[in-house]
């Protein structure tokens, strides 16, 4: 091979190279993914979610039919490991304080023994957007980025369940160093939701004083 054809070769290799670089770091565009965030996204970072989303959606009627809330939350650490995993288990437990994501970040703190999950760098993934509650136990765990699938303006619409008032929270999160992804396989939890409600499943809430 003479030198102008090695020249060429490794131009041409160079090229290509930088090009995979480059498409692995793509963003996704989220408004026409739907995605409410306060941080960008990889396409690899979007996939790895979706994966994830669409296996605990997957599950969930499982739980449900077991008498279980049709929430499930999983923790995951940067690697890729599976740290904690939890559904709502409001009813069999008698606590109105035992949803998904409360359960696993319960099971993390105990497994890892530290009240504190912020040196894991952990991620959670949520059926559906945190409730008010839930979101401030997110906050004070230390898990460092959400990823959830229902918006809970669909959550209450479909099954009537009060998420609590949350006032620019996903903002509010990223001044505390917290990313936010949302309405990740919004559209098979919004299904699965549904399924809970036609189902006749309970829609356990405190009953109020009308004002
Ligand atoms: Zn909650």
């Amino acid at each position: 091979m003479d030198y102008k054809k090695i020249k060429f070769f490794a131009i041409f290799i160079c090229i290509v190279l930088g090009l995979s670089v480059f498409a692995k770091d793509e963003y996704v565009d989220l408004e026409s993914l739907n995605i409410k965030s306060n941080s960008q996204m990889t396409k690899s970072q979007y996939e790895h979610a979706k994966k994830i989303l669409y296996q605990l959606q997957k599950e969930t009627p499982k739980q449900f039919n077991n008498n279980y809330g049709p929430f499930l939350a999983a923790i995951y650490d940067d690697k890729g490991n599976l740290i904690a995993k939890a559904q709502n288990s409001v009813i069999p437990s008698c606590d109105c304080t035992n949803h998904a994501e409360m359960n696993a970040i319960r099971l993390a703190q105990k497994k890892l023994k530290t009240y504190d999950l912020a040196p894991y760098n952990l991620s959670i993934y949520v059926t559906a957007e945190p409730c008010i509650m839930c979101a401030g136990g997110i906050m004070w765990s230390g898990i460092k980025n959400v990823y959830f699938s229902v918006y809970s303006k669909d959550v209450e619409s479909i099954t009537g369940f009060d998420e609590g008032f949350k006032p620019d929270w996903i903002t509010q999160f990223k001044k505390r160093g917290i990313n936010v992804y949302g309405g990740i396989e919004q559209d098979f939890g919004k299904k699965i939701l549904t399924e809970y409600v036609s189902e006749g499943k309970k829609i356990y809430k405190p009953h109020r004083c009308e004002n």
